[in-house]
């Protein structure tokens, strides 16, 4: 099979590598022309963007060829399961847009597993072994050297169906035996080397609470499960693939009990999983980072979790465009992150509500504006999007503009404001700044400027040529609010590269800076939580979930600046 997407004939959009075997099994009236996907997370943590990417291929897949994807929670392992991320995964998959059509739990096939062990033990293919787990590893041998056989290898099957009986039942301890198929000890592909498939773990199951003591491992309910189901197509991550000859060896063993069942039988293909820079992608660690109280949660806006994206601002539209871009194919890599950022700055320059805030405020006064006077000036919502209309924004003699926006002694290129030279204010005048007042330890406390009266925005005079346009906000009718702005959450490109160091120690300690005085424009009083905007030179932000009308709360999405560009330039 080819990694490389297929040259599409003229006039249809070229198909990535799994589209292709569809397409193709589809041709050959393959399990009678149906197809079936599955999404099947592990229900011990939230889903982070690499499972978005599984998530828009197993139901993009379904949706694209008239099939159906179901949600399957695969929760074979009772020690890090919990309910908590049952709903917490069905709410992001249905944030991404997506419907599955059953919802299915590997925990439902308890039954018929069990009972596919023991007919692999009546027919002499499955074994109890007594050993420990480390004596167990060293007979495994290496992909050159066989392993060796295990002394319990070849005990009979009553003997084999009794303790399998024992080991459900509360007799027999955690980690005294474990029942192991008996394929080859001296295949290459380690994974056949008579493989563990049930283990014994007492503590209660989420769902099953203490029916079950012994449970399936991953490699025993995951085909078995997509086989029970109908799965037609079971797209996995890379990692699997050479798990794949046994997936296929346990699928037609349960074939030989089961001769009822036809032709029918599913397939597993493999993808390259997703990788970002700067964050690590794995449940473990990140749910590491939740209990440490490393990051505030997991939406917290930091993380690379669905939920954390959402709350940061991102919209569904961002993530799908995002992997639309990085596609699927057979070979792993490490995407930057600055892709994904391009991907919301992309969406967001399309949607978002332009409006006016100021995050380190100093005060303007136009010295030479009527006290007591206000003017309400027209604000473009949106410049991409003239159906967005406009909203008005109020001007006064003083004003707020931020810090960096001013210099004293300012060199030529500084298009900002410094005394002497001219300057607009977005939407309302053109100014000169006169002078400045210090407190004295030397801060500029005040700015002072003169506006022309005919350079009002939309009058003749003013498209005078003025090199630099500022925002700002009214002082007597803007509000404060709290704004947050985030950076990546670790220092180095690939944490997960570092073996040697706890990831732990490569978070970036300035990945969040609180600003509590901002200043922003009344238009955003009755701002949702959730909804986005631009500050108009600043970046993309949205309204924290824990904002409230008293304590307005801001996140920053991304900032305005397209790193991405740059990176796409230099190729
Ligand atoms: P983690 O390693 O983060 O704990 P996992 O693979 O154990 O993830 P599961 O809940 O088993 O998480 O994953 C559900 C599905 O999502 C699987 O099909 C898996 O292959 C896929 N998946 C997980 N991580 C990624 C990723 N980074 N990129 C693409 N698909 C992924
Ligand atoms: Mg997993």
């Amino acid at each position: 099979m080819s990694e490389e997407n297929i040259v599409p004939e003229e006039g249809k959009k070229s198909l990535n590598f799994i589209e292709a075997v569809v397409e193709k099994d589809l041709a050959e009236g393959m399990n009678d022309g149906r197809v079936q996907t599955r999404f099947p997370p592990e229900p011990n943590g939230y889903l982070h963007i690499g499972h978005a990417k599984a998530i828009c291929l197993d139901f993009g897949i379904a949706r694209e060829y008239g099939g159906v994807c179901n949600l399957r929670f695969d929760d074979t392992n009772p020690i890090k399961e919990d309910t908590e991320y049952v709903d917490a995964i069905m709410d992001d998959i249905q944030w991404l847009g997506y419907k599955w059509g059953n919802v299915y739990y590997a925990s439902d096939y308890f039954q018929h597993l069990w009972d596919y062990a023991t007919d692999l033990i009546k027919a002499g293919k499955a074994y109890i072994d007594e050993q420990t787990s480390e004596q167990i590893a060293q007979q495994k041998g290496t992909p050159t050297q066989a392993g060796v056989h295990s002394p319990f290898r070849d005990r009979p099957v009553e003997e084999n169906l009794e303790l399998f009986n024992k080991m459900n039942t509360g007799e027999i301890a955690e980690g005294q035996m474990v029942l192991r198929a008996k394929i080859d000890m001296a295949n290459s592909n380690m994974h056949f080397r008579d493989p563990i498939i049930y283990r014994v773990i007492y503590t209660p199951h989420h769902r099953t609470g203490n029916t079950w003591k012994a449970y399936p491992m991953y490699d025993f309910a995951h085909g078995q499960s997509d086989y029970f189901e109908g799965v037609t197509h079971s797209l996995c991550t890379l990692e699997f693939e050479v798990h794949r000859p046994l997936y296929d060896w346990f699928i037609d063993e349960l074939k030989h009990f089961r001769p009822e069942d036809g032709t029918y039988r599913p397939h597993q293909y493999e993808f390259n999983r997703l990788n970002l820079t700067y964050t690590v992608m794995s449940k473990r660690k990140l749910l590491q980072l939740v209990k440490e109280n490393l990051v505030s949660g997991w939406d917290d806006p930091r993380m690379p979790t669905i939920c954390g994206f959402r709350r940061r601002g991102y919209t569904p539209e961002s993530i799908h465009k995002f992997i639309d871009r990085i596609g699927y194919t057979k070979c792993d890599g490490i995407i930057d992150h600055a892709l994904l950022e391009h991907s919301i700055r992309e969406d967001l320059n399309a949607k978002a509500k332009r409006v006016s805030a100021v995050l380190d405020p100093v005060k303007l006064v136009i010295t030479n504006y009527p006290e007591g006077k206000t003017e309400m000036m027209e604000a473009v919502n949106n410049p991409e999007d003239e159906s967005a209309g406009v909203h008005e924004i109020a001007f006064s003699r003083e004003l707020y503009i931020e810090r960096e926006d001013f210099m004293e002694d300012a060199p030529k290129k500084f298009f900002r404001m410094t005394p002497g030279r001219e300057v607009r204010l977005k939407n309302a005048y053109i100014v000169k700044c006169t002078g400045v007042k210090k407190d004295e330890a030397g801060n500029i406390s005040e700015i002072y400027a003169e506006y022309d009266p005919l350079t009002k925005s939309g009058m003749p005079e003013s498209n005078r040529k003025v090199k630099g346009t500022l925002h700002w906000v009214s002082v007597a009718h803007c509000l404060t609010a709290e704004v947050r702005l985030y950076d990546r959450l670790f220092s180095v490109e690939n944490p997960s590269e570092e073996k040697d160091l706890d990831f732990r120690n490569l978070l970036n300690p300035d990945s969040l800076k609180i600003l509590t005085a901002c200043k922003i424009e009344k238009e955003l009083e009755n701002a949702q939580p959730l909804e986005n905007f631009q500050f108009q030179r600043i970046g993309y932000f949205n309204v924290d979930p824990d904002s409230k009308p008293e304590k307005l709360i801001f996140n920053r999405t991304v900032s305005l600046k397209d790193s991405w560009n740059k990176i796409k330039d230099k190729d």
